[in-house]
């Protein structure tokens, strides 16, 4: 099955500021893109618009995926279609560990009773993998973890649950090097073993050279203004993004 992301002519407004207007993006099966743009320009809103937060207001446009349009569905829905969110900051969730959540999304997802014994086996491998204490299995979500850690928490959800279209708001931040080249190495990993779509997030050019993208987007008063490959992240490494060449339009 062929599953085509395709967001079309959408707007987005913020207490009456329009930060998504007329954006359109399509990701088709298995690409990985990059989007790139300032601080408040709107990436984190596009992020949580695809899951349909009811905290933010569409005005008009649709988002598609598996033929079917997102901005009509339930935030759950949205992530049983195969569609995970691995945001800027992950949210803690006091009383109800990993594993329990882990095992209960499973259910849910494939309908059938999982065998813990290959479901704990599995956890620990992805926690070596990731360099992650395995005491974190039996932990609450994200509760007492730093920041680098819930990046790696969030990792260790996307195996368990395997999405086929991963979107990642900012992974890179808080990761020092060594996290950095870890997780980006755990995730391309998971890209060439599913051939999921993944769309990153990032102000960070340099993320390009952990995660090899097919292409990049720059985001500018709330569209792409501009498409290209991965040097066009190097040229805003260069110039910054209030360049003509880049189309910032300020
Ligand atoms: P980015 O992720 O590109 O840094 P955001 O999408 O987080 O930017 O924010 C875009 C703009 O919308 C900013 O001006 C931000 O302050 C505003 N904004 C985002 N989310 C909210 C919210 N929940 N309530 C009020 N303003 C918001
Ligand atoms: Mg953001």
């Amino acid at each position: 099955m062929i599953l085509v992301f395709r967001i079309k002519d959408l707007n987005v407004n913020i207490d009456n500021k329009k930060v998504l207007r007329d954006f359109n993006l399509t990701i088709n099966d298995g690409e990985v893109h990059v989007i790139m743009g300032k601080n408040g320009i709107g990436k984190s809103t596009l992020c949580r618009v695809i899951l349909n937060d009811p905290n933010y207001k569409v005005i008009s446009g649709s988002i598609i995926y598996n033929n079917s349009n997102l901005l009509l569905k339930e935030t759950y829905e949205i992530a049983r279609s195969g569609i995970m969110l691995i945001g800027q900051t992950p949210i803690s969730i006091e009383g109800v560990t990993n594993a329990e959540m882990l095992r209960t999304a499973l259910r849910e997802k494939e309908n059938k009773n999982i065998n813990i014994f290959e479901f704990n086996k599995k956890m620990e491998e992805i926690c070596e993998k990731l360099g992650l204490e395995k005491e974190f299995i039996h932990k609450e979500v994200n509760v007492g973890a730093s920041g680098g850690e819930r990046k790696k928490i969030e990792l260790l959800h996307m195996a368990m649950l395997n999405p086929s279209f991963l979107i990642l708001d900012e992974i890179d931040s808080g990761l020092d090097v060594d996290a950095l080249k870890v997780v980006s190495n755990f995730i391309n990993e998971y890209h060439k073993k599913t051939k999921c779509s993944i769309l990153i997030i990032s102000h960070h050019p340099s993320i390009v050279n952990y995660i090899k993208p097919n292409y990049v987007h720059i985001l500018s008063s709330g569209k792409i203004s501009k498409t290209g490959d991965k040097s066009l992240a190097f040229k805003i490494e260069d110039e910054g993004f209030k360049t003509s060449e880049v189309g910032e339009n300020e």
